[in-house]
């Protein structure tokens, strides 16, 4: 009977596009007391768009598209896609590098560049009016990455990547069952506590650089079993460290091979299905 009642549960959720890859997780969904919530892709549709751009516009553009065009980030895409709708040309950047949980910098027409958050600028200094635009804009929960040539800044960027439709109601269904809820991005504190608020999201652990993901996470295993729920390569650890690893099924290949159930409608609303099923499948199995 024990094989059968897996078989049942992992086809029951398959058909609702949620693939249970190992039954060994069952075993640990009926402890789960929170549930940790990468931002990007996971919360929020992942498809950033720019929004503001302070500055000369084309220039800043102009600069941001030369670098952006050799990073993969989903804000370079965002970047990208903006030159491209304005019509701004890249140039040639050479000596691109991307420095992990801050931007990218590279030499363009033989000058130092940047694009990145504000902990790239050690030594650059931002004006207190660019300062105040950066905090409205965040509240907004816009990214702001700044622009800048020979360690001045140029200008700044805004890019906005709104909740999926089904976010809020995923988190209210999580809390009613009395689960904790934790957000966990290496985007801004004030950007990750904007969205947090729109979705319903009681605790936010931010600015969290792509390395230090699988340790927030065993740091909430002190409390209980923890979920975690993502899609990107800098989740993949933290997927393998949860007692319970959930991928979204847009996620990148290392996070799909990392989660023990993947949900392949990418809505949120399915990590509560998801763990209801496994309960189900496992207290039959017992
Ligand atoms: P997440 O995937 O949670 O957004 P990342 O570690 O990829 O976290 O990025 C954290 C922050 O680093 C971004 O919000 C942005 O401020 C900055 N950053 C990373 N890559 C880039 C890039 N290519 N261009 C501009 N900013 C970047
Ligand atoms: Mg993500």
């Amino acid at each position: 009977a024990t094989p059968t009642a897996l078989m049942v549960g992992t086809g029951r959720g398959a058909k609702m596009g949620i693939l249970i890859k190992n039954g060994e997780v069952l075993e640990e969904v009926n402890d789960v007391k929170t549930v940790v919530m990468d931002k990007t892709g996971t919360i929020t549709n992942g498809k950033p768009e720019v929004t503001d751009i302070i500055g000369n516009e084309k220039q800043v553009l102009s600069i941001a598209a030369s670098l952006e065009e050799s990073s993969e980030h989903p804000l370079a895409t965002a970047i990208m896609d903006k030159a491209k709708v304005e019509n701004v040309q890249a140039n040639t950047a050479t000596d691109f590098s991307a420095v992990e949980g801050k931007g990218v910098t590279a030499l363009v027409d033989n000058q130092k560049a940047f694009v990145g958050n504000d902990k790239m600028l050690s030594d650059v200094k931002i004006d207190s009016e660019l300062q105040d635009k950066m905090v409205q804009l965040q509240n907004e929960a816009k990214t702001v990455v700044f622009v800048g040539v020979d360690d001045k800044i140029i200008g700044l960027i805004a890019i906005q990547d709104a909740p999926k439709a089904t976010s809020k109601e995923a988190i209210a269904t999580l809390k009613a069952r009395g689960l904790r809820t934790v957000m966990l991005t290496g985007d801004n504190q004030r950007v990750a506590e904007a969205i947090a608020k729109e979705v319903g999201i009681d605790e936010v652990i931010a600015d969290v650089l792509p390395g230090d993901k699988a340790d927030h996470v065993q740091a909430l295993q002190k409390d209980g079993k923890v979920a975690f729920v993502g899609d990107g390569i800098n989740d993949a650890p933290a997927l393998t460290m949860a007692d319970v690893g959930i991928a979204m099924g847009s996620g990148t290949d290392i996070a799909i091979e990392s989660g023990g159930i993947v949900l392949m409608k990418n809505d949120l609303r399915d990590v509560a299905k998801a763990l209801e099923l496994s309960r189900k499948t496992f207290n039959r199995i017992k």
